[in-house]
């Protein structure tokens, strides 16, 4: 191990690309798993943690995939152990991504004592039948038993993930969804509309013409969940992203909301681990090779896991700054974005402002600018025009 890094990286994520089967809309890095390669996946990972760990101080851990949940108990014992060892244990907010049908009370009990305290529960959708549609391997049921346990275990900072705009779901069913996955009173809430990526399942049977795309019912649907949340006690503070409890002005900070993410979107460093995961530490952006025999093999052999790497220029990376962080409701206040990126959003993006404002996406004043609730519908075409790819 080196020495401890003066200015150390206070973001941690582990990529876990183990799944039980690929759902038909992923475009995520995962495979089918298997106990062979999970358990040189573990082994890979304390290594590489190992190298990351004088980089790192962690006020933020976050385990995603793929299914972290996934990995047997004995796997998650050696994780930990690592981490405890090399002093990595101990963050504000440690996450893990599970699947409501593969954590056990042995498993949770395991997370709580090492320090994890929030739980991310991808539910998607609480019908039967759009959970088979979509090739999830939980049922319903899954998601009420999950929950009560890890209420029971003491988990006091949980989140439901939903998605919306599935073929097949109509509005009514959604909205029965929206309205089960808000009784059961979780602290935090994310909800992504479907989308169709290349490589998936659902991406062939839209060319295949199987699927009908409703834009319109998408909206509606959008617009269901922003009032459902908000009447359930959530204040939205990034478009897909909702918290309970606002704080006092003028940080209005949520108790609740997502600091890891919160991270990215303000264009913080960060340190990814496993296979296919990003690190971005001073502009420069490197990504772990996404596949995990030859990820294993390299971290076997001593070599650096990587295979891209990039330098952004001080305005390519102010451009993608102030791309993520425009998901925020908050936006970005201007005094912020040029203490985080040296730059003034009022001099470089001046023409993007107005033409965005005049399409009533945007709004600025004397503080700052934010997304209007018909932007934040159009959040990633907005963002868009932030980036200076040629910068
Ligand atoms: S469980 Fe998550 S990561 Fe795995 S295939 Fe399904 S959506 Fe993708």
């Amino acid at each position: 191990m080196g020495e401890a890094d003066e200015n150390p990286v206070r973001s941690l994520y582990v990529h876990v690309p183990f799944c039980a089967r690929k759902c038909v809309y992923c475009a995520f890095y995962s495979e089918v798993a298997g106990e062979g390669a999970m358990e040189r996946f573990t082994e890979a990972l304390t290594r590489e943690l190992e190298q990351a760990a004088p980089r790192l101080r962690p006020e933020t851990v976050f385990f995603g995939g793929g299914t972290p949940s996934i990995l047997p108990r004995a796997q998650w014992q050696k994780i930990l152990g690592a981490m405890d060892r090399l002093g990595l244990l101990g963050a504000r907010e440690w996450t893990i991504e599970c699947n409501p049908a593969t954590v056990s009370e042995e498993k949770a009990r395991c997370w709580r004592d090492a320090g994890v305290n929030r739980l991310s529960l991808g539910v998607q959708s609480m019908d039967e039948a759009l959970l088979e549609r979509l090739g999830r391997i939980h049922s319903r049921d899954d998601v009420f038993k999950t929950f009560d346990l890890l209420r029971r275990m003491g988990f006091a900072n949980l989140n439901l993930d939903l998605m919306f705009a599935i073929p097949g779901q109509t509005r009514s069913v959604w909205r029965s969804t929206l309205e089960e996955a808000l009784r059961l009173g979780s602290e935090h809430l994310s909800s992504y509309e479907v989308i169709y990526e290349e490589d998936t399942p659902l991406f062939e049977q839209l060319q295949a013409g199987a699927i009908d795309v409703d834009e319109d019912l998408a909206c509606d649907m959008y617009e269901d969940l922003v009032e459902a949340a908000k009447a359930g006690g959530f204040n939205q503070y990034e478009v897909s992203n909702f918290a309970r409890h606002l704080g006092p002005p003028p940080a209005q900070i949520l108790s609740h909301a997502c600091r890891h993410n919160l991270n990215y979107w303000r264009g913080g460093s960060f340190i990814g681990l496993g296979p296919g995961a990003t690190t971005y530490v001073d502009g420069v952006r490197t990504r772990n090779i996404e596949d995990t025999a030859r990820y294993c093999g390299m971290v076997e052999s001593g070599a650096a896991p990587i295979d891209f790497r990039e330098k952004l220029s001080p305005l390519g990376r102010a451009g993608e700054t102030a791309a993520f962080g425009l998901r925020l409701t908050a936006g970005w206040p201007w005094t912020l974005f040029q203490q985080v990126s040296g730059f003034d959003l009022r001099t470089h993006w001046k023409t993007e402002i107005g033409e965005l404002a005049a399409r009533g996406w945007l709004q600025a004043d004397e503080e700052g600018l934010r997304l209007t609730p018909l932007g934040l519908r159009f959040a990633d075409a907005a963002a868009r025009e932030f980036l200076r790819p040629e910068a």
